[in-house]
């Protein structure tokens, strides 16, 4: 997936190099401990106002240790949104649990709380909430349902780092939070993840499936090490990221027939990626091969859960917003909201352009 703008990431600073020159000096970089991954936890700890983290090798298992944390078992059901990612499917059915789809907001790509509530029974025990392509659940409503019915929430913040809701940072709502450092995401070591929460209950059985007598899902110091800098910077780079997207959907909301992110006031939102939706996935592969003869970084969204069958899973609402994304969902990869201004306003042109075109 490489297109004109990919070499503006993984990002390359003074504070990145120097990070590797020190744990190429200090030996670090060779070891199973050192001090990158302990100052890490503690930052983490810090930004994310939570007692304890653990660093593992990515998101997707991060999910998997957070649900171990809970404790989910085999029957128990899990809810989760129709259109995510598609480890978070996945991460339920290895524990032998049963993912129960929810619809999500069509203005936010992310789980409705609505269809949230819809979908509890008295088997429920975990929902695991995303907020995906620069959009932002309404965790708040979604944390109060679930805490009086007594279900546990992991947040997904994979791919947003540092946004917030109502001045509140998102991964502080629920009981668990996790992140991923992947090699396209906003903090990135290549690989690596970590697991946030301040339920001692929690850490304590993820402590117990991950020690084999070494630690199984570990993150090297050689990632740490390249973390801890981005760590420092991720409010400078979202910001200029959210002033340079908030734009882009500015000056592509006009277009006839496509839809694009919508946030409550007050809420901060980060991106990952900018999500649009197209009314039909015809229009959305001429879409995209017109864009890739632009050399513009567009891409599809997630496939979705909707059809998959109802042996895997259990689908007690209305998929219609789920399953419009899934087909219609556009998407802009991050590392070009950090280009110039010249860069971002003909990007913005060949978009708008692009977008009225179609159909
Ligand atoms: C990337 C991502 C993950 C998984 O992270 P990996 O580190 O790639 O395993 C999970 N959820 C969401 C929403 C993601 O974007």
């Amino acid at each position: 997936m490489t297109d004109r703008f990919s070499h503006l990431w993984p990002p390359q600073n003074e504070q990145i190099f120097a990070a590797l020159k020190s744990v190429y000096r200090n030996g670090d970089w060779g070891r199973y401990h050192g001090e990158e991954t302990r100052i890490l936890e503690s930052n983490l700890a810090e930004y994310f106002s939570c007692s304890h983290v653990h660093l593992v090798c990515s998101g997707t298992i991060g999910i998997e240790l957070a649900l171990r944390g809970m404790g989910i078992q085999s029957g128990d059901e899990v809810i989760l949104a129709a259109y995510d990612f598609p480890g978070n499917f996945r991460c339920i059915e290895a524990l032998g649990a049963r993912p129960v789809l929810a619809d999500i907001s069509c203005e936010s790509w992310s789980l409705c709380a609505n269809s949230f509530e819809a979908t509890l029974s008295p088997s429920t025990k975990a929902v695991i909430v995303s907020s995906l392509h620069g959009g932002l659940a309404d965790i708040e409503s979604i944390c109060e349902i679930a805490r009086q019915r007594g279900v546990r929430v992991i947040e997904d913040i994979c791919q947003v780092p540092g946004a917030s809701v109502n001045g509140r940072r998102v991964g502080t709502y629920g009981d668990v939070a996790v992140l991923s450092f992947g090699g396209s995401k906003l903090l990135s070591a290549g690989r690596g993840g970590a697991v946030l929460t301040r339920d001692e209950s929690i850490w304590q059985r993820i402590n117990v499936f991950k020690d084999r007598g070494n630690d199984t899902f570990a993150l090297s110091q050689l990632q740490a090490a390249v973390l801890n800098p981005q760590l420092d910077c991720l409010d400078q780079y979202n910001l200029v990221r959210r002033q340079n997207a908030m734009k882009l959907i500015e000056r592509t909301a006009s277009t006839e027939g496509v839809s694009g992110l919508r946030h409550a006031e007050g809420d901060l939102a980060v991106f990952y990626k900018i999500a649009w939706l197209v009314p039909s996935s015809q229009l959305r592969t001429e879409l995209l091969i017109a864009a890739e003869e632009l050399d513009l970084p567009l891409f599809e969204g997630f496939r979705g859960f909707a059809k998959r069958s109802e042996r895997r899973c259990l689908k007690p609402v209305s998929l219609a917003n789920s399953e419009r994304a899934a087909d219609g969902t556009v998407l802009l990869h991050h590392p070009v909201l950090l280009a110039e201004d010249a860069v971002l306003d003909e990007l913005s042109d060949q978009l708008s352009s692009l977008f009225s075109q179609m159909g």
